[in-house]
C-alpha cells in the first residue's frame, strides 16, 4: 500500500517566481515531505526522490501582484 502511494503523482508546491540569468521562472518544490528539493516545471518526476510530479497554474501569483500594487498605492498616498 505504501508503494502505491509513492508512485501516485502529486502536485509540486509553488514557492514563488524567481529570476535566473534575466529570465523569470516558476519556483517549485517537491511535495514529498522527506524531500522538498527544488524542481523544475519540465520534470515529470523528482530527480532527488523519484516522486511523480504534476504542475498546475500557480494561483498565488495574482495575489502577490495585487498585494504589491496595494503597497505601492499606499506609499504614494503617504507622500
Ligand atoms: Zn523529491
Amino acid at each position: 500500500m505504501g508503494d502505491a502511494m509513492k508512485i501516485r503523482a502529486k502536485y509540486a508546491e509553488f514557492v514563488g517566481y524567481e529570476f535566473f540569468e534575466g529570465e523569470l521562472f516558476g519556483g517549485w518544490r517537491c511535495p514529498d515531505k522527506d524531500c522538498g528539493m527544488h524542481v523544475l516545471e519540465e520534470y515529470s518526476f523528482c530527480p532527488h526522490c523519484g516522486r511523480k510530479l504534476k504542475f498546475k497554474e500557480p494561483e498565488k501569483y495574482d495575489m502577490i501582484s495585487i498585494s504589491v500594487s496595494d503597497k505601492v498605492k499606499g506609499m504614494m498616498t503617504y507622500q
